[in-house]
């Protein structure tokens, strides 16, 4: 079938709305008209070069939608079923997974590669992630395609799929925060948000966002946090000092990708506190840490990747805290595009102008 998708054909080359082709799902694999699909950074730096891409491709990876059709073998999903697309499809066997880190998965698609699903010319097109949420249609393999009931709002329910796992299960699965706990965010995009919102859902009393846009903190404020820290005015780790008795917070997180908020808020950690990173950085950036004071204030420093999650059972489990009014999606998206504005939506996220913008099939 022909649909209308957001191609890239190259590092540097500007990304085009075109028809391509889409194969029928083969042996393992489904097929899935999008809804909608969120615009994640993870695409923006991919559009920058900022993480180069060897493949046309065609873009996007924070889908849902609905099952068009399924291949041989597939049980677990059937034509008409609501899904989101995750990015942290996992094999339940392999040495990770038994370890209980799904998202570091050696048998998840992204990591198999070797999915063309989408055909332009004489080009064959990888989707970006196993997902390729950028089209009408695409062809993911089974395990990346969660069933949901059919009563979410499958805009909303889209962001799950990568920014809202990747923070709420920052907070909730790596970092564990703890109830009357203190918190400072690094970031206040659709991920740093989604941490805020992880850490009020487990119970956080002080929550504290950073962000050098004011909009942005605006959106932090709404979605539950006590102090918003504009750190193109103030000193963020003296602020968060001054919020927590001058101790620094029990948990802290960077949401941003940039080594030196990353440094910010392991500073910004209490002795004993943890540090959670989330942002993924150029790979040319870093950060330092004391030799003399990493073992004498015995701080914790984490990655979460992708929230640590493992989606069947952190998209029921957040689709609850979704239906009972405690995880708010609806706000995280503030503007909505059709396919053919997508490079404009890019644009104003480059621009800031979103908590999360969503293009809407
Ligand atoms: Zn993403
Ligand atoms: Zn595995």
């Amino acid at each position: 079938m022909e649909a209308k998708a957001a191609v890239l054909r190259g590092s540097g080359t500007p990304l085009e709305v075109e028809t391509v082709t889409v194969d029928e799902p083969g042996q393992g694999q489904v097929r899935v008209k999008l809804s909608a699909c969120g615009l994640c950074h993870t695409d923006l730096s991919v559009l920058q070069s900022v993480l180069p891409q060897t493949s046309p491709l065609v873009l996007g990876h924070e889908g849902a939608g609905i099952v068009e059709s399924t291949g041989p073998g597939v049980t677990s999903v059937a034509p008409g079923d609501h899904v989101i697309l995750t990015t942290t499809a996992f094999c339940g066997r392999c040495f990770q997974c038994v370890e209980g880190m799904f998202a570091q998965c050696e048998r998840m698609p992204l990591a198999l590669g070797g999915n063309f699903p989408f055909h332009l010319d004489d080009m064959d097109l990888m989707p970006f992630a196993s997902i390729g949420g950028l089209c009408e249609y695409t062809v993911v393999a089974e395990n990346t395609a969660i069933k949901i009931d059919d009563d979410i709002p499958l805009v909303s329910a889209s962001l799950l799929g990568c920014g809202v796992i990747t923070g709420v299960g920052a907070a909730i699965n790596t970092a564990e925060v703890r109830p009357g706990g203190s918190c400072a965010i690094w970031g206040c995009g659709g991920v740093g948000l989604s941490v805020l919102q992880g850490c009020r859902i487990a119970g956080a009393s002080t929550l504290i966002s950073i962000d050098t846009n004011p909009a942005k903190l605006e959106f932090a404020k709404k979605l539950g946090a006590t102090h918003v820290i504009d750190a193109s005015v103030e000193n963020p780790v003296e602020q968060v000092l001054a919020l927590t008795g001058g101790r620094g917070a029990d948990y802290t997180f960077e949401a941003i990708g940039i080594g030196e908020a990353m440094e910010q808020a392991y500073t910004a950690a209490r002795r004993g506190g943890t540090a959670t990173i989330v942002g993924v950085g150029r790979f040319d950036d870093s950060f330092s840490l004391s030799a003399g004071l990493f073992a004498m204030t015995e701080k914790t420093l984490k990655g979460s990747f992708c929230g640590k999650g493992a989606s069947v059972r952190d998209f029921p489990r957040m689709l609850d805290w979704y239906r009972a009014g405690k995880l708010d999606l609806d706000s995280l998206v503030t503007t909505t595009y059709p396919i053919e504005d997508v490079a404009q939506a890019y644009e104003d996220m480059t621009a800031g102008k979103n908590a999360r913008g969503v293009v809407v099939f």
